[in-house]
C-alpha cells in the first residue's frame, strides 16, 4: 500500500453554528483532494451528509455534489450555509419577534425579564448572561453577568430573588413540558416516553422561553426568507437551552445525553441575538436543489433527504459518480436525539416522523456503527463503477472508530489505498477504491504479520508512537490481508477479535517497549526495543522522526526563506506520508527554535543561517581546546568527539580520556548520543541556547529519548563562552559550573503533540 501524504488544511476561523456537534474538519482539504481525482463539473457523492462545510466546499470547488441527509437538522444547516438569508432578513425577523405582544408587554421585554438579576456592586437591575446550576437542584447557585452600568462582571453567588424567580417559572413547568413534546410526537405515540426523556435535558426556564418563542413562530406573518432566518436563530437557542453545558470544565463535544454535575444555563435572549452574527458569517452563493432536480455543471448541491439505500438504484441509472467524499459518521446519541426534538419543535411532527428512530435508540456502540457503515458501503458498492475513489475523513479518531470504518468498508468490497494519520486530534484521511465484483476470500488473521507491520512502522519512525499509530499500522496489515472480518462473522465479534489481536501482538512481544503509567495496552506510547531479541539481531534504528523533521524544515528554510506555514507543510508532508505525518506542534517547535516570523513569513534567525552556524561551531570547538589547555588537558578529535586527555606526565606516563565533547548546532540529540562512544559520565553534549527548548520538547514527547538524555550532561554554548572568560578556572570549578547549567524547561506553553 502506497500511503499518501496528509493534505494540510486550515482550521476554520469561525466554528459555525452547532459546531460542537458537527465533525471538526479543516478547510481546503476536500477542494485540494478533488481536482486530481475527479474532473471539474463531475458528480461527487457524499453518502453521509454529516458535514455541511465539506459539501459546500466541494460545490464551491466546481463539483456537482449529491448528498444524502436523513437528519432534518443537518439538512437545514446545509441549506442555510449554502444559501443563507440576508443579514437584513435576520435582523428584521428578530425585530418582528421582539415586538409581538405578550399580555401588556412586548415579547422581548417579557423574555428578557426572565433573566433579571441585581448587580452586586451598583445594585441596578441587569440581565444575567447565565446562571450556574448543580445537577438535581431546584434553583441556581450562581450567576454570571457583565454590568452595563458599572465595571462589575464575572461569577457571583445567586441571590434569593434569583432562586425565587427560577422556582416561580418551574411552578408552571408541566404545561410547557407537555406542549413541547406534543410538537414532537402524539400523546398516544409509543415513542412519547423517549421524547419526554429527551426533554428532561431542558430546565423549566429555557423550556418556557423556547415554547413561547416557537408558538409565536407559527403566528408571525413572515416572508419565507425571514421565517428561515428566525428558525435558524431559534435552533441555536434550542441548543444553548439544554443542560449539556458543563461548568467550568466544559465538555466541548458531547456525545451522550448526560447532565454534567455543574452546568451553565444560558440567557436565551442573548443567544438569539448572538445567533444572528453566527449565521450571517457563514457565507453564501451555492445552488441547492432537492433530488431529482438537476444542478448546473459549474457546481452546486443536490440534496436527497432520506437513506442511501432508497437512492442507490436511481443514481446508478442516471448519474455517473466520479468520486465519493464524506466525513465518516460516528455515533452521537446526544445530537441525534436532540435533532429529532428540535425538528419537531421547529417544523412539527411530520418533520420528525422519518427520523423518529433517533429518539428511541439509547445506546450506540462500535459494532452498531460498523454494521450501519457496512450497509452504506454495500449500497455504494452497487452504485459505483469499479475503481471509483472514496476519500473519507475520520474525525476525532480513536482506535475503535478506525477499526469500525476499515472493517465495514473492507467487508463491502472497498480496497484501502491510503491512510494518513497526523495526531489523535486531527481527522484521519482515508482513501478507498471500489473493488472488484468477486467473492473475496476472508483470511485468518496472522499475529506474526501484525507484529512485523507494527515493528516495521516503529523502526521507520525511530521513536515511540501513540497507541493509535501502532493500532493503525496493525489495522493496515489486517486490511491488506482481508483478515478484519471472517465470513458470516458478526461485526461485534470481528471488532473485538481485531482489538484483542492487536493488543496481544503488542503486549506479548519483547520487540516492543511500553511507555505508560497505566496498565492498559492502549494508553501511553509504544516503541521498538533496541535490545537484541531471542535469536534476532537488534534492529538498526536510524534518526528519529522528529530529528528528520527538524532537518527537513531547516533545509527547506535555508533554500526558501520567507515561506509561509502552509508552504512548509506542503513541502514536508510528502516527505513524511501516511503514519509519519508530522504534527503541527512539532513543526512549530522547530520553527520557533530556528526561525522568526515576520507577518506570516518564516525565515531562519541570522545566527541559524548555515554559514553563521558553522563559524560559531568552530569558535566553540576552539574554546573547548583553549579551556582544556588551561585545565592542563590535551584535546584530541576522535570521529565527532573532542576528547580531553590528561597529559602523559600526570597519569604516570599514560594519558587518560576524562571528557568527550560533542558539539551540536541542531537539536539532533538522539544522533549525538548514539555517536558519543564514551560513557555518559564523561560525555558533554554542547548545544546552542536556542536549541534547548526544542531538545526538551522532544524529550517530553519521546519517553525513550527522555530516559537517554537524562544521563548525559548537556551544556549550552553560552556557558562555554563564560568559562572561557573566567580568569581563574580549576578542574573543580569547571565541574561545578557545567553541573549548574540545566536544560531549560520550555518556557512557552507548547502544544505537546
Ligand atoms: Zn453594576
Amino acid at each position: 500500500m502506497d500511503l499518501q501524504p496528509y493534505i494540510p488544511g486550515l482550521s476554520p476561523a469561525d466554528p459555525g453554528p452547532l459546531s460542537r456537534f458537527i465533525p471538526p474538519l479543516e478547510e481546503n482539504v476536500i477542494s485540494a483532494w478533488l481536482p486530481p481525482h475527479a474532473p471539474a463539473g463531475s458528480w461527487v457523492l457524499d453518502p453521509f451528509g454529516f458535514s455541511p462545510r465539506l459539501v459546500l466546499e466541494a460545490a464551491r470547488a466546481g463539483y456537482r455534489v449529491l448528498v444524502t441527509v436523513n437528519n432534518p437538522i443537518t439538512r437545514f444547516l446545509l441549506e442555510m450555509s449554502a444559501n443563507p438569508p440576508s443579514e437584513s432578513d435576520f435582523k428584521a425577523a428578530l425585530a418582528d419577534l421582539a415586538v409581538v405582544k405578550k399580555g401588556e408587554e412586548r415579547l422581548a421585554a417579557h423574555l428578557q425579564s426572565l433573566y433579571i438579576t441585581v448587580c452586586e456592586k451598583c445594585e441596578k437591575e441587569i440581565q444575567a448572561e447565565s446562571f450556574l446550576w448543580r445537577k438535581g437542584e431546584d434553583a441556581p447557585y450562581a450567576r454570571i453577568y457583565k454590568c452595563p452600568h458599572c465595571e462589575d462582571s464575572g461569577e457571583h453567588a445567586a441571590t434569593q430573588d434569583d432562586m425565587d424567580r427560577a422556582k416561580r417559572i418551574a411552578a408552571t413547568d408541566g404545561l410547557h413540558r407537555s406542549r413541547s413534546f406534543e410538537r414532537v410526537v402524539e400523546l398516544k405515540d409509543e415513542d412519547r416516553v423517549y421524547a419526554e426523556e429527551a426533554i428532561e435535558h431542558y430546565l423549566p426556564r429555557p423550556l418556557y422561553f423556547l415554547t413561547t418563542v416557537i408558538n409565536r413562530l407559527d403566528g408571525l406573518k413572515l416572508t419565507p426568507e425571514r421565517k428561515r432566518a428566525l428558525s435558524a436563530m431559534i435552533l441555536l437557542a434550542c441548543d444553548a437551552g439544554n443542560t449539556l453545558w458543563g461548568y467550568p470544565s466544559e465538555r466541548l463535544r458531547p456525545k451522550q445525553l448526560n447532565i454534567p454535575n455543574q452546568f451553565r444555563e444560558h440567557n436565551l435572549w442573548m443567544m438569539l441575538e448572538r445567533g444572528l452574527s453566527l449565521w450571517t458569517e457563514t457565507g453564501s452563493g451555492v445552488v441547492v436543489e432537492a433530488w431529482p432536480r438537476k444542478i448546473p455543471e459549474i457546481g452546486g448541491i443536490c440534496i436527497y433527504e432520506g437513506r442511501l439505500k432508497d437512492l442507490a438504484h436511481e443514481v446508478k441509472k442516471e448519474i455517473p459518480i466520479a468520486a465519493v467524499v464524506g466525513s465518516v459518521p460516528r455515533p452521537n446519541q446526544a445530537f441525534w436525539t436532540l435533532s429529532a426534538l428540535w425538528a419537531g419543535w421547529l417544523w412539527g411532527r411530520e418533520a420528525v416522523e422519518p427520523y423518529k428512530v433517533a429518539l428511541r435508540r439509547r445506546r450506540y456502540d462500535w459494532a452498531w456503527n460498523a454494521t450501519a457503515l457496512n450497509a452504506a458501503f454495500l449500497h455504494l458498492f452497487e452504485l459505483l463503477p469499479l475503481g471509483t475513489p472514496f476519500f473519507g475523513l475520520l474525525p476525532e479518531p480513536e482506535p475503535s472508530f478506525l477499526t469500525s470504518a476499515l472493517t465495514a468498508a473492507g467487508a463491502a468490497g472497498f480496497d484501502l489505498q491510503s491512510l494518513a494519520l497526523r495526531t489523535e486530534h486531527d481527522p484521519i484521511q482515508l482513501l478507498w477504491t471500489r473493488g472488484e465484483h468477486l467473492k473475496r476470500e476472508a483470511n485468518e488473521s496472522d499475529m506474526d504479520a501484525v507484529r512485523e507491520a507494527i515493528q516495521t512502522h516503529l523502526i521507520e519512525r525511530g521513536e515511540p508512537a501513540s497507541y493509535l499509530h501502532v493500532h493503525a499500522a496493525g489495522l493496515i496489515e489486517l486490511t491488506k490481508a482481508h483478515a478484519l472480518k471472517q465470513k458470516n462473522q458478526e461485526f461485534d465479534e470481528a471488532l473485538r477479535g481485531t482489538q484483542a489481536l492487536i493488543q496481544k501482538a503488542l503486549s506479548g512481544d519483547e520487540r516492543f517497549v511500553h511507555y505508560s503509567t497505566g496498565e492498559n495496552v492502549d494508553t501511553g506510547m509504544w516503541g521498538a526495543s533496541q535490545e537484541q531479541g531471542r535469536g534476532d539481531p537488534a534492529p538498526t534504528i536510524g534518526d528519529s522522526l522528529s530529528d528528520r523533521i527538524e532537518v527537513a524544515i531547516v533545509t527547506f528554510l535555508q533554500k526558501n526563506p520567507d515561506s509561509i506555514y502552509l508552504e512548509i507543510e506542503d513541502d514536508l508532508y510528502p516527505r513524511f506520508p501516511g503514519l509519519l505525518t508530522p504534527s503541527k506542534a512539532m513543526i512549530y517547535a522547530v520553527l520557533t527554535s530556528y526561525a522568526e516570523k515576520d507577518k506570516s513569513r518564516w525565515r531562519l534567525r541570522p545566527e541559524d543561517v548555515a554559514n553563521a552556524r558553522r563559524t560559531e561551531l568552530n569558535t566553540i570547538i576552539a574554546m573547548i581546546e583553549a579551556v582544556g589547555t588551561r585545565l592542563k588537558y590535551a584535546t584530541r578529535k576522535e570521529e565527532k568527539n573532542y576528547l580531553w586527555e590528561t597529559l602523559a606526565a600526570e597519569g604516570g606516563g599514560k594519558s587518560q580520556v576524562t571528557k568527550a565533547f560533542y558539539v551540536l548546532a541542531s537539536a539532533l540529540i538522539g544522533r549525538a548520543i548514539s555517536e558519543t562512544t564514551y560513557p555518559p559520565e564523561q560525555a558533554i553534549i554542547v548545544i546552542p541556547g536556542g536549541r534547548a527548548g526544542l531538545v526538551s520538547y522532544k524529550a517530553q514527547r519521546d519517553p525513550s529519548l527522555a530516559a537517554r538524555v537524562k544521563s548525559y550532561q548537556l551544556v549550552k554554548y553560552r556557558l562555554l563562552r563564560t568559562l572561557f572568560e573566567v580568569p581563574v578556572l580549576t578542574r573543580e570549578t569547571f565541574e561545578e559550573q557545567i553541573a549548574s547549567d540545566p536544560l531549560e524547561k520550555s518556557k512557552s506553553q507548547m502544544m505537546m503533540f
